[in-house]
């Protein structure tokens, strides 16, 4: 057996007992035999004060949103060549691997809320290539409540606490979604029972986001990205996922968790749709609108990869807490596409981690690149612990010039695409001309349920039993926003809502 580790303080010193602390000595001559010869604590006691002091600042600031989340460490291989779309160099070569790190979580839920609540998910890897670290920073559904990045505040606030009581507010909830009918496509999506995955090794990841691959000629497609779970795709029902969420609320970590550790690697099959500008200026929807699927028939998947999740973390707050992704963090090959909630999350991630975690959070080993790091111009700030370049000149100087030949050009959006892209087919104020196509979509994801026996039931089932916790402006609201896709569908919800509260109980309505 390994010796036992020598306790020391947080700076080496020898600790001979962790549990004693220095104490003030009493001259007791004068007392009873019994009398305590131990006084106060001492202000000396550099391992009492500095364990104290440290515990109090244990704590990071959770995420605002995907607080909630399990990763795990794993392995990016190639199966199909793609190089005619992408030059990216992990993707280089059939067989061709990298490592990654993937982190799921639940999106509104706080740090110690349920793993089952009904939620999109988070489904964010990273991608430590010779290039540079590329995030894929998907969630589990192909599509998401808003396509104007100004909505998102506003958005996420009414699906967390009531500013005044601090509880979940069904009235806030549905309010939101009936007043922003864009959400249609993602409410009916999330209220199937794809909103309740059984197992975060059983679902599937989507880009949602149309993005740009480049190929080695400096040619561009907008691409999609899917990754599908090679163990399918299944779901809770409501009843079931609620009542996990009271008996083992931490149940997808552990299940991610012991699966790895059982030596049962979960996999998943990587795909592509791609699209060109012709194509996409036909389409009836905006390719920068977030609440839209590409048509598997019109737009095919193409395979060129898999992943492997095959190594937990060995400390979940240094590597699964600390993880930080964002889609900014890219190769050049592969550039967002001028979708503004896109636009908009290349800045708010990176801004969010220099809040929780500092200016250096890409000095922490789970976010740390692989390939070399050379920016002498970042330099400094609180926890610099890479040794800050030594003595490299911190601008661009005739001591270290910029090496023109080393760099690879970066195909980035030109002013004239981003300024095109936005007056064509896109409105900051929302997509004015295709707000009676926002029901579309959802009209075809209503038929899909329809080909499994009891999805669309379930649908209904899971929006009443959550609806009927609202007031009855908002409930009349809501079966008019779903009868907008199929009036039955409106009338399904109803007939339910009103068996569950009849109107004249208003009790839980207050
Ligand atoms: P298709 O019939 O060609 O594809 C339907 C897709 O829906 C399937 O390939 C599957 O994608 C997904 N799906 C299957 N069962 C369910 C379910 N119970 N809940 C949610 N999704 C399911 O039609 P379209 O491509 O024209 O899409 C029709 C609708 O399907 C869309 O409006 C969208 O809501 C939904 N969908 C479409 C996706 C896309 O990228 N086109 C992706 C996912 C859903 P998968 O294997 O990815 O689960």
């Amino acid at each position: 057996m390994s010796q036992p580790p020598k306790w020391t303080t947080s700076q080496g010193a020898p600790v001979s007992d962790v549990f004693a602390t220095e104490r003030a000595t009493f001259d007791n001559s004068n007392h009873a035999n019994n009398a305590p010869k131990v006084g106060p604590l001492l202000l000396q006691d550099f391992q009492l004060i500095d364990s104290l002091a440290h515990f109090d600042r244990e704590r990071i600031p959770e995420r605002v949103v995907h607080a909630k989340g399990a990763g795990a460490f794993g392995e990016f291989e190639v199966t199909d060549d793609i190089t005619d779309v992408c030059a990216a160099k992990f993707l280089d070569t059939i067989g061709k691997k990298t490592r990654i790190f993937t982190r799921f979580s639940t999106v509104g839920g706080e740090k110690g809320s349920a793993d089952s609540a009904r939620d999109p998910r988070g489904f964010s890897t990273k991608f430590y290539t010779e290039e540079g670290n590329l995030d894929l920073v998907y969630n589990n559904t192909p599509i998401f409540f808003i396509r104007d990045p100004s909505k998102f505040p506003h958005f996420i606030h009414t699906q967390k606490r009531n500013p005044a009581t601090n509880l979940k507010d069904a009235n806030m909830f549905w309010d939101y979604l009936v007043n922003n009918q864009e959400s249609i496509h993602q409410v009916m999506y999330l209220f199937s029972d794809r909103g309740t995955p059984a197992s975060l090794r059983k679902m599937n990841g989507y880009s949602g986001h149309t993005y740009k691959w480049y190929n080695k000629k400096g040619e561009w497609l907008y691409v999609q990205v899917h990754f599908k779970s090679d163990l399918g795709v299944v779901n809770f029902n409501n009843e079931e996922a609620g009542k996990l969420a009271g008996e083992d609320p931490d149940y997808h970590t552990g299940d991610l968790f012991n699966a790895i550790e059982r030596g049962e690697y979960p996999t998943w099959t990587c795909y592509i749709q791609t699209m060109t500008q012709e194509q996409a200026a036909k389409q009836p929807f905006s390719v920068f609108d977030l609440t839209k699927v590409w048509p598997h028939k019109d737009f095919p998947l193409r395979r060129f990869g898999k992943f492997t999740l095959n190594e937990n973390p060995k400390n979940y707050f240094a590597e699964v807490e600390q993880a930080a992704f964002s889609p900014s963090h890219t190769i050049p090959s592969m550039q967002p596409s001028a979708d503004p909630v896109l636009q908009s999350r290349l800045f708010s991630y990176p801004d969010t981690h220099r809040h929780r975690l500092g200016v250096n959070y890409q000095q922490i080993p789970v976010n740390c690149p692989v390939a070399p790091v050379f920016a002498p111009q970042i330099r400094d700030g609180a926890m610099t612990v890479n040794g800050n370049l030594g003595s490299t000149p911190n601008y661009k100087s005739s001591f270290c010039p910029f090496s023109t030949e080393a760099q690879i050009q970066t195909n980035s959006n030109t002013p004239e695409e981003v300024l095109a892209a936005h007056t064509e087919k896109f409105h900051w104020g929302g997509i004015l001309d295709s707000k009676s196509y926002d029901f579309e979509q959802p009209r075809g994801l209503w038929k899909v349920l329809g080909k499994t026996p009891g999805q669309q039931r379930n649908l209904c089932h899971n929006v009443a039993v959550h609806v009927a916790a609202a007031n009855h402006e908002v409930q009349d609201r809501v079966f008019e926003y779903f009868s907008k896709v199929y009036p039955e569908i409106g009338d399904q919800i109803r007939k339910e809502v009103l068996q569950l509260s009849p109107r004249g109980d208003s009790a839980a309505r207050l």
